[in-house]
């Protein structure tokens, strides 16, 4: 049980970032309106989430730390429609097998709750204890137990680079929650939550570019598409600025990118990339999210429609802004 965990550690957790993604995640799918993450020296000293969601019961708290104990799949036809961002069960168990985790929750006003500690897999307290409604994990000296994992860490800065990328994605993907990111006492990210994109735009890239930005938007019978993309005078040396998000997960898609820049570039034929944020919608049946477990890069099986609709809503956005008549 304790040598699955590590190897299943292996695959769900390679380093601080994906910590962070699991646990932000978890805060997403337990419906918080506000999540607040703290990380010491790239991770590996310190991560924390906290969140303000549902909490876990008390009774489910042991639970929830065991291998495939997942509460968001009841039947393995489920997996082919996923709507929450978690469904595997395997990172919680995974993370405290390699970390000193501490796991903090309450599912009510009460401020009752439930503490527990592990160590490197190992249970070392489970107490009841005074916290405010929602969850709030602690995660210490990663990778402490498995040196060969350690060593592969990057520099802070590196680590650090990773886990804000995550966060700028993650809330460009939920405008409506208020994330807070802080490392080493700075805060690099706080957005108010109301809903706005542009406002987590402006957050993240500054008020200027959230103001160089064009709506595009589109719809086709199985997909429906909304996003942002910089006008031609704003562009960037790299695509790391594109961002797609699929029902609310932010996820890769080679399709989508390729479809984007054939638009982009085909208006705009130079060797510079747009910063763009692209949401799709679409029945979850219509994508299979179990391509790997970090669960990043997803298929469509409609593939050549969705194709169509990026490179048709990027030319009409694009297209749009080049024939403003003059003066
Ligand atoms: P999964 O997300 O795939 O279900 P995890 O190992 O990430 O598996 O989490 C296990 C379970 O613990 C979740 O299904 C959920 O019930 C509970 N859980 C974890 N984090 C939170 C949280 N922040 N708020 C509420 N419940 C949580
Ligand atoms: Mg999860």
């Amino acid at each position: 049980e304790q040598l699955a965990n590590q190897i299943a550690a292996g695959e769900v957790v390679e380093r601080p970032a994906s910590v962070i993604k699991e646990l932000v995640e978890n805060a997403v799918d337990a419906g918080s309106s506000t999540i607040d993450i703290t990380v010491e020296e790239g991770g590996l000293n310190l991560i924390r989430v906290t969140d303000n969601g549902s909490g876990i019961p008390a009774e489910e708290i042991e639970t929830a730390f065991q291998r495939h104990a997942t509460s968001k799949i009841s039947t393995s036809s489920d997996l082919f429609r996923i709507a929450s961002l978690g469904f595997r069960g395997e990172a919680l168990p995974s993370i405290a097998a390699v970390s000193r985790l501490e796991c903090l929750s309450s599912t009510g006003h009460t401020g009752l709750g439930h503490k527990l500690s592990i160590e490197g897999g190992t249970i070392t307290a489970s107490i009841p204890a005074a916290t405010p409604q929602g969850t709030d994990m602690t995660v210490r000296d990663l990778f402490y137990n498995t040196p060969a994992r350690l060593k592969y860490m990057k520099a802070v800065q590196t680590e650090l680079g990773h886990i804000s990328d995550y966060i700028y994605r993650i809330a460009l993907a939920h405008p409506g929650i208020a994330f807070t990111l802080k490392h080493n006492g700075n805060t690099l990210l706080r957005t108010l939550g109301t809903g706005d994109r542009l406002q987590v735009i402006a957050a993240i890239y500054g008020s200027n570019t959230a103001k160089a930005m064009m709506a595009i938007q589109g719809e086709s019978p199985d997909y429906e598409l909304l996003g942002y993309i910089s006008k031609p005078e704003l562009t960037r040396s790299n695509r790391n600025g594109i961002t797609v998000i699929v029902n609310g997960r932010y996820i890769r898609s080679h399709a989508v990118n390729q479809a984007l820049l054939q638009a982009y570039h085909t208006l705009l034929p130079i060797n510079r990339f747009p910063l763009a944020i692209i949401e799709i919608g679409m029945h979850p049946s219509l994508l299979d999210v179990n391509v790997h477990p970090s669960k990043m890069e997803v298929r469509f099986s409609k593939e050549a429609e969705l194709r169509t609709l990026v490179e048709s809503a990027i030319q009409a956005a694009l297209g749009k802004e080049r024939h403003i008549p003059g003066p």
